[in-house]
């Protein structure tokens, strides 16, 4: 059976990423930062497709934590044939407000672990000649947003980091794109206002937030064989807000 390591999925859109996966019949190791109860509730997921789940803590923005999460994910469940590199957090403030630590935790964070974890990740996917690697970034780092420069700075830097690895590890038969999610209804957003969840509305064509569900779909896509030819690539999943 395939095996996937998603970071981030005790909740919200990795949640909904590890569901999709094990329904696509990949056991899945459920990488969580320190929501262990919500990290239980993916596990459970996850068995309930009939597929292998562990729970696994770990720091993405602390090296030898990545690296012990993907060492951990591979012990329990064999080679990982996907990641998903999906943990992240907001600071959000005005350019002149972002303080260095808040600027610091959101690359760190959002960008430095998701190199860690993929890097712990492709020395063995090399080996192999197979893999695949989806990065969640966002249309923040596409389109930047005030307010946002820290994490837009990030969620661009890993689709730079996403078109070089793709370039490097392509000639070995290893795949890696980004989604590009506009807004989705998680922890994450539930922090908007009525005003501003109501001008996200009017600005995305579609008329709607996204669910995790929008997003989880075309991740498992993207780790799936009928993405067999599809690297470097990145997915707007934003309703249009990106357009
Ligand atoms: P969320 O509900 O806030 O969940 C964030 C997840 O990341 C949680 O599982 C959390 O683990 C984990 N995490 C945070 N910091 C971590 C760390 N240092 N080490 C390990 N895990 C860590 O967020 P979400 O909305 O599902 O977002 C998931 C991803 O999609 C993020 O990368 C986000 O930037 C991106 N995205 C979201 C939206 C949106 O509108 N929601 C749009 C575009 C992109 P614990 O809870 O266990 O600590």
């Amino acid at each position: 059976m395939p095996v996937a390591l998603v970071t981030g999925a005790s909740r919200g859109i990795g949640a909904a990423i590890a569901d999709a996966l094990a329904r696509d019949g990949f056991d899945v190791a459920v990488g969580y930062g320190s929501d262990a109860e919500g990290a239980q509730r993916t596990v459970a997921a996850v068995t309930a497709h009939g597929r292998r789940a562990v729970a696994l803590q770990a720091d993405v923005s602390v090296e030898d934590e990545a690296v012990g999460l993907v060492e951990a994910a591979e012990a329990e469940l064999g080679p990982l044939d996907a990641v998903v590199l999906n943990a992240g957090i907001t600071r959000d403030g005005l350019f002149m407000r972002i303080s260095a630590e808040d600027w610091r935790a959101v690359i760190d964070t959002n960008l430095t672990g998701a190199f860690f974890v993929s890097r712990a990740t492709v020395r063995g996917m090399l080996r192999r000649r197979s893999g695949t690697i989806v990065a969640v970034s966002s249309v923040v780092g596409l389109i930047g947003n005030p307010g946002q420069a820290n994490y837009a700075a990030a969620k661009a830097g890993l689709i730079g980091m996403v078109k070089s690895l793709a370039k490097e590890v392509g000639p070995r038969g290893i795949r890696v794109n980004a989604v590009a999610p506009g807004y989705i209804a998680t922890d994450m957003t539930a922090a908007l206002s009525d005003d501003q969840r109501e001008q996200v509305r009017t600005a995305t064509p579609l008329g709607r937030l996204g669910t995790p569900e929008d997003v989880a779909g075309v991740v498992a896509f993207l780790c799936s064989p009928d993405a067999a030819f599809i690297t470097g690539s990145v997915i707007r999943i934003d309703g249009g807000l990106g357009t």
